[in-house]
């Protein structure tokens, strides 16, 4: 096939080309990259570079193209980029579940690698449940969650996103019936935990695990909570005989200004997923982790095995780049990276708090938000972020950004005009 045009590949991709959320046809045209460095995306018609205030969906913290991570890649890349998990194992594998091991919270131990987000969290329910089952409580089978979050979109993980308003309201009576309660308050409250509490004794009978996002809701509204309610989770889930997963796929790896959002509150949940800024943006994978205890009780079951394999389990490329995102992460002052980009958010997004049509403006750690009080105008939005040159993806009611790491403080001033400019237009 000859070398594409522009139009000819915009062409070929509505006909062809199913994109995330997306109906077919696609409905809005999308636009075309022809390659990234840094904090910026190279536009291939020619109109020019865009900064990245995405970092592609919480992933590309060092920024693209970075001559770290590629020498990891190559690297792996002449050894071999894959061999199968089975009877195999390799360096990278190892090296990678060591590294996840020492910077996780204290007594997670052991480490599953899955080859996304979604797959990471059907392996942690995979576990809960086959935990009970082992310990001969197979009726523990149900999961407790609050509403507005966000856990992917494969099976189980839709059963406990928000169920209403959520991408997944579809499912509603198809999915697996979990428990909800209602969304995290802010700030902390009295009456908040005594629900949580409550609710997790009155079901205890029938949860394996209580599964949240520790301090940040992302894809499910980008709220914020309380860490204290982290505390109030683990007290109730011991004193119960429940699980608790925490999902740190999107606040993992310091953007939340602690290495794991669970760190905010110092709570061990017994099983923990982490993706995204896994790899430092470059290639799918993600990882579930968890205490000995839940890997010795499924494995003195009378199926004493996790029975969970994907073809590219532990994809040697992937893992040693992830190697080195994490060293690259560790071995500079990020907390300081990360605190300049949340004061610059604070600064160039108090703006939209005057606008009309803007509900709330919050903004922790490298994560800027601004809520309008009306479903966002996406075209208008994404159109308004594009004339200040900066790249965002709103959703619903949200324009939000979660820049890479290594956005300069110019940079950031322009994402937050170009957040401001969008809420002003959207
Ligand atoms: C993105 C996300 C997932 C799903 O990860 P994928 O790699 O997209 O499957 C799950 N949980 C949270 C909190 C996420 O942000």
């Amino acid at each position: 096939m000859p070398e594409l045009t522009v139009p000819e590949l915009l062409e070929l991709d509505r006909r062809h080309v199913w994109h995330p959320y997306g109906p077919m046809p696609g409905r809005q045209e999308p636009l075309v990259v022809e390659s990234a460095s840094g904090v910026r995306l190279r536009l291939a018609d020619g109109s020019g570079e865009l900064v990245d205030g995405m970092a592609s969906w919480w992933s590309a913290i060092h920024g693209y193209n970075h001559p770290v991570l590629n020498e990891a890649a190559r690297g792996q890349l002449e050894r071999m980029s894959h061999v199968m998990f089975g009877g195999l194992t390799h360096e990278p594998a190892v090296r990678l579940a060591k590294l996840l091991v020492d910077m996780s919270p204290e007594g997670l131990e052991h480490v599953f690698l899955a080859d996304s987000g979604s797959v990471s969290v059907e392996v942690a329910v995979k576990m809960c449940l086959q935990y009970w089952r082992s310990l001969g409580r197979p009726r523990k089978q149900r999961l407790l969650t609050w509403r507005g979050g966000y856990h992917g979109d494969t099976w189980q993980p839709m059963s406990v996103c928000d169920p209403e308003g959520g991408m997944h309201e579809l499912w509603t009576g198809v999915l697996p019936r979990q428990v909800f309660v209602d969304p995290p308050p802010v700030a902390y409250e009295e009456s908040y935990a005594e629900q949580l509490r409550a609710s997790i004794e009155r079901h205890a009978d029938e949860l394996a695990a209580v599964i949240v996002e520790p301090v940040v809701q992302g894809a499910g509204g980008m709220r914020f909570h309380s860490p204290a309610y982290l505390r109030v989770l683990r007290e109730a889930c011991d004193a119960h005989d429940v699980l608790l997963v925490f999902d740190e796929i999107a606040t993992g790896f310091g953007r939340t200004g602690t290495l794991f959002a669970a760190g905010h509150a110092a709570v061990t949940p017994d099983v923990m997923c982490v993706g995204k800024a896994l790899t430092g943006g470059y290639l799918t994978m993600a990882a579930t982790l968890c205490t000995s205890r839940v890997a010795d009780g499924i494995s003195r079951g009378a199926v004493p095995v996790l029975a969970h394999g994907p073809t590219f389990m532990g994809n040697p490329l992937a893992a040693a780049v992830a190697c080195a995102s994490i060293e690259l992460l560790l071995g500079q002052d990020w907390l300081t990276e990360v605190k300049r980009i949340e004061a610059g958010l604070r600064d160039g997004l108090a703006a939209a708090a005057e606008l009309d049509g803007v509900e709330d403006v919050r903004v922790l750690g490298a994560v800027g938000v601004v809520q309008l009080d009306h479903a966002v105008d996406m075209k208008a939005a994404t159109e308004a972020a594009v004339r200040e040159g900066v790249w965002l993806r709103p959703f619903r009611d949200l324009i939000y950004t979660m820049p890479p790491y290594v956005t300069g403080d110019a940079d950031v001033a322009r994402i937050a005009r170009a957040v401001c400019a969008a809420a002003r237009e959207g």
